[in-house]
């Protein structure tokens, strides 16, 4: 890494997270606090195949050289294909065809490991100095179905299979496993699929649920970059969301359980209203006006209660985690519709279906009405010209409710804010031309109610300009930044 490229941390340790990142300045809002370079790409664990140059998902396309899947003659000569190319060729072990290559092929497990071993043999101090401490977790990996997978599809696979034992051994092979698992996160390839990287600097940063910083991956070299979402005083803990950050506790917590091995104790967790967000809160169906939430979110054995004194209202924290499996099995249906109409009709009767059972705020409706948001004004029936000034409102009713949400658990600015801030104009815009239109607004009161909407795209364009200029959200702070200039321009002419 480049001496000039900022390092604004320093690396401490305790026993809570092992190694971390604090801040060794103070820190503005949006300043870049270091860059990372992946010590490997490559396919997730029960992907389906992938290109291994561009990570697309292919169809009956292999590499001429060793038979492994890639899209096309460029991605067999890609940088990040060549040194396994090399180790299967060399084996004579192609990838065995599959019936249906949309389905999980566990046989691409075996490339990321690999790929991180290959890093390790060109570039031995590198790994000592970042990878070799990383948490590997291998006890209570051994204690899970995973492991005896992770052997034979991996460990076996490569050592044995592919003739690799003189260069690697299996506990090595099942260590890296290990580390790619508690180390790794999803990014999104250029081919828009997503795939997972291991970035040193990145795994070390301590987990929060209220993250203090963002993280942007450029999409031709899979460097990411790390900022300060809040302004952030020297010496305080640079804390990641490991996590999804709209998700309630109890996903998250089992979340970071199951895939990183700990126990999250944050403020947010701890808290039984989400510090007041209520993602995680249900209305109660004893009685008229209470809610109910965990009575100690960090314990799995206490109770749910309703807040209501004199209500009875109990249920455990395992029927809790049932219902919302029920329900999130339902919205993940809704996710496989293709855009249109339907994807708009079939969500506003799911979110009817539970707007009793569930707070307004909860993660569940929460995540139906950011994805709504993002419908109206979008697909055929529903183009933003054609909307009636109600779902206008709503539209901008959801995008209002998603921000004052990420506000508490995402404050500064995020990806999702820059999104957000933009779908947020178009209903204000609109519903203020409207009213002008009809009569009811003055000319005078429209200039003073488009304030609103270049604000939403002025903010929109700054956060949005941090990220990859080919990335959606890249491409839409893009959009943002030249649709406030019309707009301007329009109000300077009016
Ligand atoms: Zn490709
Ligand atoms: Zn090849
Ligand atoms: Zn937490
Ligand atoms: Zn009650």
């Amino acid at each position: 890494m480049a001496s000039e490229e900022p390092c604004h941390y320093d690396v401490l340790q305790n026993d809570k997270y092992g190694r971390y990142l604090v801040a060794n300045k103070d820190l503005e809002s949006g300043e870049l606090i270091f860059k990372d370079a992946p010590i490997a790409v490559g396919p997730k664990p029960d992907t389906p195949p992938l290109c291994l140059g561009c990570y697309v998902p292919v169809e009956n396309s292999v590499c001429s050289r060793c038979g492994w899947p890639v899209c096309s003659p460029e991605c067999e000569g890609a940088a990040a294909h060549a040194a396994e190319c090399e180790v299967f060729a060399e084996a004579k072990v192609r990838f065995q065809p599959v019936d249906d290559w949309t389905a999980a092929a566990p046989q691409l497990d075996c490339i990321t490991p690999l790929r991180v071993l290959l890093a390790k043999e060109k570039d031995p101090s590198r790994w000592d100095r970042e990878v070799a401490p990383m948490e590997a977790h291998t006890q209570a990996r051994q204690q899970r179905p995973t492991w005896a997978a992770d052997q034979v599809n991996i460990a076996d696979f490569l050592v044995d299979h592919c003739k690799l034992g003189t260069r690697f051994d299996k506990e090595l092979v099942q260590r890296v496993c290990g580390i790619l698992e508690v180390n790794s996160v999803e990014v999104p390839s250029r081919g828009g699929f997503s795939v997972r990287a291991l970035y040193p600097r990145l795994a070390i940063t301590a987990h929060s649920c209220v993250p203090n910083i963002v993280h942007t991956i450029l999409q031709n070299d899979y460097q990411v970059l790390v900022r300060a979402a809040v302004p952030i005083k020297s010496g305080d803990t640079l804390h990641l969301c490991y996590t999804h950050a709209l998700s309630p506790t109890i996903v998250r917590r089992d979340y970071l359980m199951e895939s990183k091995f700990f126990s999250c104790e944050c403020p947010r967790c701890a808290d039984p209203t989400e510090l007041g967000t209520h993602l995680s809160t249900l209305k109660c169906q004893k009685c008229d006006n209470g809610v109910i939430m965990a009575s100690n979110p960090l314990d799995d054995e206490a109770p749910w209660k309703c807040s209501e004194k004199k209500c009875e209202f109990k249920t455990s924290s395992a029927a809790m985690r049932k219902m919302l499996a029920v329900v999130q099995a339902e919205i993940d249906q809704l996710d496989v519709l293709e855009p249109g109409p339907q994807a708009i009709e079939q969500r506003e009767a799911t979110l009817n279906k539970y707007k009793s059972v569930f707070h307004p705020r909860h993660s569940l409706l929460l995540s139906i009405k950011h994805t709504l948001a993002q419908l109206y004004g979008r697909v055929e029936g529903y183009g933003i010209d054609e909307l009636p000034d109600l779902v206008l409102e709503r539209k901008a009713e959801f995008c209002r409710l998603v921000l004052s949400t990420l506000d508490v658990i995402t404050p500064g600015d995020s990806r999702m804010r820059g999104m957000m801030l933009y779908e947020l104009h178009a209903p204000l815009m609109f519903l203020a031309r409207s009213e002008f239109s009809a009569g009811l607004i003055t000319q005078e009161k429209l200039k003073e109610r488009l304030q609103e909407p270049i604000k939403c795209l002025g903010e929109a364009a700054r956060i949005l300009a941090r990220e990859d200029p080919q990335s959606p959200e890249g491409i839409t702070g893009q959009i943002a930044q030249q649709s406030m200039e019309q707009l301007k321009a329009s109000l300077d002419s009016l």
